[in-house]
């Protein structure tokens, strides 16, 4: 398909909008009014730090909601008072938090359901409303709702769609794409409907393993096995993999990214010589500043002295996940939760550590003096980081 051709006559549909309905004051404040905390602000005021009795609070200095979610979750309000009876939909979770995901429920928002990976849409028809989360939506997707004659509110991050015109510029140029991300999460495979040729990688381990096949030091099967539900159609190692561009999902961990990057373009060298590598290698710089400053920060937070780290966020955020990669990464003790509520019930905290499944845990605030980090994804609102604090200060307190 021509993913542009699609896209310009999409855009120029009057069943299509991408810049909401509101002004921006509007917008900023119903999103105040919804999700802001005072107690956040005046942390923020205070150095990012909070004291109160034996429990220290020190928050990253970038943290919780990104102007792509902000941006994205009052679209979706706006979409329900812009249509008051119109049946509305979305194609997924608007943003990967919970309580936001909720609140559009009880707006009676219908999310389209998905029985093992593929989604529903025989529910929708001519003349509803549906929403394209923040992360965007399938190109496959996009055209099925508009030849149905639904009105389209197109709430992607103009990151996400930054990523979209890269891959496209791959493949007007027949570079193959090599896409740095989740196989599974659904921008990752919104930006590989705009793609050509492509393959994902998940990350450096991955990346060196198609490395060495360049070099001539892989298994064609071994290859193809390991890579078959993360390539195009047809993907063929030893054709599609003599012009590379690197691209990522959004909220991958930035030096990661840029460490994959600077393998490919080494390893292009290696193979083609420095005057031939302009026809084999092509890098965008295509990480969100929102990911990278919060990244930054939480580098920042993990070199502070702490008894234990709490990463509030969605589960499957991509960008929490990282997050709490971070923490572990310098041997915190960390915590990711996804609201307020895990904590509780005495002093127990019920967390997901990384890739394994929910665990409770009795007395994790220590006695004494305790100094707890926080960060926060950026699909999660200050009002619930507010409500973890206020936990932690009723556990404390115990
Ligand atoms: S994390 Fe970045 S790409 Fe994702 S919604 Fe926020 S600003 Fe946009």
């Amino acid at each position: 398909m021509d993913t542009q051709a699609f896209k310009r006559s999409l855009h120029h549909s009057d069943r299509y909008n991408r810049r909401g309905f509101g002004s921006p004051a509007k917008r900023a404040e119903a999103l105040e009014q919804a999700y802001q905390s005072s107690l956040i602000g005046s942390i923020r005021d205070n150095g990012y730090e909070m004291s109160h009795g034996r429990l220290k609070v020190k928050l990253a200095e970038a943290f919780g909601f990104c102007w792509g979610v902000e941006r994205a979750v009052a679209m979706a309000y706006e979409t329900r008072r812009h249509y008051p009876t119109e049946r509305i939909w979305i194609t997924n979770e608007i943003i990967h938090n919970p309580s936001v995901n909720d609140h559009l429920r009880r707006m009676n928002v219908r999310f389209i359901s998905a029985e093992g990976g593929v989604k529903d849409f025989s529910g929708v028809n001519d003349g509803d409303v549906v929403i394209l989360p923040a992360f965007g939506a399938t190109v496959q997707e996009m055209q099925l709702l508009h030849e149905r004659g639904c009105h389209i509110i197109d709430t992607t991050c103009p990151w996400v769609s930054k990523v979209w015109h890269t891959v496209e510029k791959h493949k007007k140029h027949t570079f193959t794409s090599i896409i740095h991300g989740k196989v599974k999460h659904e921008e990752t495979l919104a930006t590989s409907s705009f793609a050509g040729t492509y393959l994902v990688v998940l990350d450096l381990e991955e990346a060196q393993y198609v490395s060495d096949y360049i070099l001539g030091k892989g298994n064609r099967e071994a290859f193809v096995e390991r890579f078959s539900k993360a390539c195009s159609p047809g993907f063929d190692p030893d054709k599609d993999l003599q012009r590379l561009g690197v691209a990522n999902q959004t909220t991958m961990l930035k030096s990661e990214t840029e460490e994959i990057g600077r393998l490919f373009e080494r390893t292009m060298l290696a193979k083609y010589g420095p005057k031939d590598l302009p026809d084999h290698f092509l890098a965008f710089n295509t990480i969100c500043d929102a990911t990278e400053e919060r990244q930054d920060a939480m580098f920042s937070l993990v070199d502070e002295p702490l008894d234990l780290l709490v990463v509030i966020g969605g589960f499957n955020s991509s960008n929490t996940t990282h997050l709490q990669e971070i923490a572990i990464s310098r041997g915190i003790r960390s915590f990711h939760i996804d609201t307020p509520e895990r904590m509780g019930d005495g002093n127990t905290i019920t967390h997901k550590p990384l890739g394994e499944d929910l665990v409770t845990e009795e007395n994790f605030l220590p006695d004494g003096e305790v100094v707890v980090g926080i960060t926060s994804g950026a699909s999660t609102p200050d009002r619930v980081v507010e409500h973890v604090i206020q936990k932690l200060i009723a556990i404390s307190e115990m």
